[in-house]
């Protein structure tokens, strides 16, 4: 089986009926990204900026940001890389940012919903991100939308973002804005989002939101499960809305790295995946068994 996963590494995956799947990583820590080699890849699906917001010294500066960004841009190459804003609250406490003392935080002020409560420390990250992009084949992707005016609301402020730096005479440029589907009132009705440039299902948080079972308690893990048929249906209807509207679906959700959700979720339309690195091989060689049932 190792054997067997090592050899596909470097390949593109495949389906067993030769349908192209994307298979992209997640990334928490730049440093991880040391000891891989961009070629077992087709990109960065989901960088999870929030290692820059945990340390002791306070929130990282736009330099310090700009050049943790552009490093992994960097390593990328010519692949796309999706940065996701900042999505502190819920599970990520962040001692400085986040609201203490709310009753239920993965109900609260988390995600895009304290960046957009925070707008001077949001900007910042826009601003970063916009001189990053100069790097590389960058995206910006906000966690934890709910309404369209969210997407709106940080368009404009990456707008801005780029209007003073073009002012300042600091390179830079504006990526393509899209939104993670982890919130059921987006994957129930996608077509409101259109002004997204792609959606990104994260089925951790689609998972506890449809359940209503959360993904830090033991207790309720039975029901905490991405296989259930509402969340199937839920990721189904955000595949299809995806490709009716034009615009690109990838799962970044652990889902995507489990051999048993793969054939449902190849089954849904779903055509590009985002993984945790070492579980590139496995999802390579469980994509090869499966038969994604398409007309040839
Ligand atoms: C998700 O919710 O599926 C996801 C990828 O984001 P996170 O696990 O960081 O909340
Ligand atoms: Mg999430």
């Amino acid at each position: 089986q190792a054997v067997r996963e090592a050899a596909m590494l470097t390949h593109p995956a495949m389906t067993a009926d030769g349908v192209r799947i994307a298979v992209l990583i997640n990334v928490a820590e730049p440093a991880e990204l040391d000891r891989i080699d961009p070629a077992i890849c087709d990109g960065i699906g989901l960088v999870r900026t929030e290692f820059l917001f945990s340390s002791a010294s306070g929130l990282p500066d736009e330099m310090a940001q700009y050049t943790a960004y552009r490093r992994i841009l960097e390593w990328a190459g010519e692949k796309p890389v999706t940065i996701r804003t900042v999505d502190a609250g819920g599970d990520k406490p962040v001692p400085g940012l986040t609201i203490d003392g709310e009753s239920n935080p993965f109900l609260g002020t988390r995600g895009i919903r304290l960046s957009l409560a925070k707008p001077e420390i949001f900007k910042v990250q826009l601003r970063a991100l916009a001189r990053a992009a100069q790097h590389g084949n960058l995206k910006i992707m906000l966690p934890m939308i709910t309404i369209p005016e969210e997407i709106d609301e940080a368009a404009a402020l990456l707008d801005e973002a780029v209007v003073e730096l073009a002012r300042e005479g600091i390179a830079a440029s504006r990526p393509p804005l899209g939104i993670m589907v982890e919130v059921p009132a987006v994957a129930i009705v996608p077509e409101r989002f259109s002004a997204a440039a792609f959606f990104s299902i994260g089925s951790n948080d689609l998972t506890q939101y449809t359940t209503a079972s959360a993904r830090d308690i033991a207790a309720v893990a039975g029901l905490n499960d991405p296989g259930h048929p509402a969340v199937i249906e839920l990721i189904r209807n955000t595949v299809q809305t995806g490709r009716e509207l034009g615009i690109d679906v990838s799962l970044c959700g652990d889902m995507g790295g489990d051999p048993r959700h793969l054939p449902s979720l190849i089954v849904a339309g779903l055509r590009a995946v985002s993984v945790a690195p070492p579980l590139v091989g496995r999802v390579k060689l469980a994509l090869s068994e499966i038969h994604a049932g398409v007309p040839a």
